[in-house]
């Protein structure tokens, strides 16, 4: 297939991995519901010209957004703590005060709450996996809507255009960045601002679990560049945030074209990575079976933490039977439901009181500290290990 960036002819294969679970972010009423989500496989494309990264396996009518699709990281204190930061400085960046905010891919509408607090703004979201019309904070400034972003919105005006976590799901960006840098032009001097899983931090730092049938695009800070120049948007600064997780991506839509990015040395170092993942994935998911194994060995027992991307990931790669028999998760929503896939049971980080574990795993090491503190606060101290 050619790339979904820059219209390549050619994505090389570079990693292959059956039997994923299609939703990592949905959760499961009981361990049978979960044991037969539906699986997919994940191939990736590397594109040699622009950076891309793409599922070249993925079958975009297998994934519809829904509710019951429960991805919300605000029941951590660090990411809470990053998302005000960042609001923040967006607030300030964009000169946000008594203005209109739009934000695709919404949620609940966390981060749009965050954003009008600090400036006294206006936020309107769209999404069709919130279950309904509702307002997290019961912030009457804040709307939501139940739905994608569409041509019946073309009348919208706002200052600042906002989507988190939402480019990796689409199967087309292009297009899709297009409408939404359209939608910002019709207001003059609109900001956009763009965050998304960093693919450099997955080759390079081994993020190995994040790799997710949601997810058919992979952005490296070169690739997203290279998007926003194909959608009229240039010479846009990409940095790295959350520890390298994410990249973000800040822009005024009305820059003007300028001489193309020189990115030979970026994608180099790129073409390195790539051709080492597979070989990588493989001695990653070895070490972490060795190690099951002998927790096994020992009749240990393991408690993972994190019920998102990373922990379903993880659980559908590593042989964890006999050993984890619950994963906890902060999110209330998850908890009480089953993990896709393997079906281990979500708990509360307080059921952990009633069977404590001999070691924890953490699935982000964003979070290694911060679950430290929940375990010391209930009492248990015991090893914590992050992956
Ligand atoms: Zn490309």
């Amino acid at each position: 297939m050619k790339c979904p960036v820059c219209d390549h002819p050619e994505l090389r294969t570079f990693f292959k991995v059956d039997s994923v679970p299609v939703f990592c972010n949905v959760i499961y009423p009981t361990e049978l519901h979960a044991t037969s989500a539906p699986r997919g496989t994940i191939e990736l494309g590397f594109c040699d010209r622009c950076g891309m990264i793409y599922n070249t396996a993925f079958e975009a009518e297998r994934v519809e957004y829904a509710p019951g699709y429960e991805n919300s990281l605000y029941g951590s204190l660090r990411f809470l703590n990053y998302a005000e930061g960042l609001a923040e400085r967006l607030v300030t960046a964009f000169e946000l005060k008594d203005s209109h905010i739009v934000e695709i891919g919404s949620g609940r509408g966390e981060f749009l709450d965050l954003l009008c607090r600090h400036g006294r703004n206006r936020g309107t979201g769209f999404d069709p996996s919130v279950s309904e019309r509702e307002t997290v904070s019961h912030n009457p400034s804040v709307k939501i809507y139940r739905e994608p972003f569409s041509s019946a919105y073309q009348d919208l005006r706002f200052d600042l255009l906002v989507s988190r976590h939402v480019l990796e799901h689409i199967p087309e960006p292009k297009p899709f960045l297009g409408e939404l840098v359209s939608a910002a032009r019709r207001t003059h001097d609109a900001g956009l601002f763009l965050e998304v899983p960093n693919a450099l931090w997955t080759l390079r730092d081994l993020g190995i679990w994040d790799v997710i049938y949601e997810h058919c695009s992979y952005f490296t800070p070169v690739a997203l560049r290279a998007l926003l120049s194909e959608v009229g948007v240039h010479r846009t600064k990409v940095v790295e945030t959350f520890g390298g997780q994410f990249l973000c991506a800040a822009a005024r839509v009305d820059g003007q074209a300028s001489a193309a990015d020189d990115n030979a040395g970026d994608l180099a170092d790129l073409k390195m990575w790539v051709e080492a993942f597979q070989q990588k994935f493989e001695m990653e998911t070895k070490l972490w079976n060795d190690r099951f194994l002998s927790w096994k060995a020992a009749n240990e027992c393991v408690a993972i933490w994190g019920a998102g991307s990373k922990g379903v990931s993880f659980l559908n790669r590593v042989n964890t039977r006999n050993t984890v028999s619950w994963v906890v998760d902060v999110n209330p929503r998850k908890q009480g439901q089953y993990v896709a896939g393997t079906g281990q049971p979500i708990v509360a980080p307080e059921m952990l009181r009633a069977a404590p574990p001999t070691r924890v795993i953490v699935m982000n090491p964003a979070y290694k500290s911060e679950v430290e503190s929940v375990l010391c606060a209930l009492g248990l101290f015991v090893e914590v290990i992050s992956v």
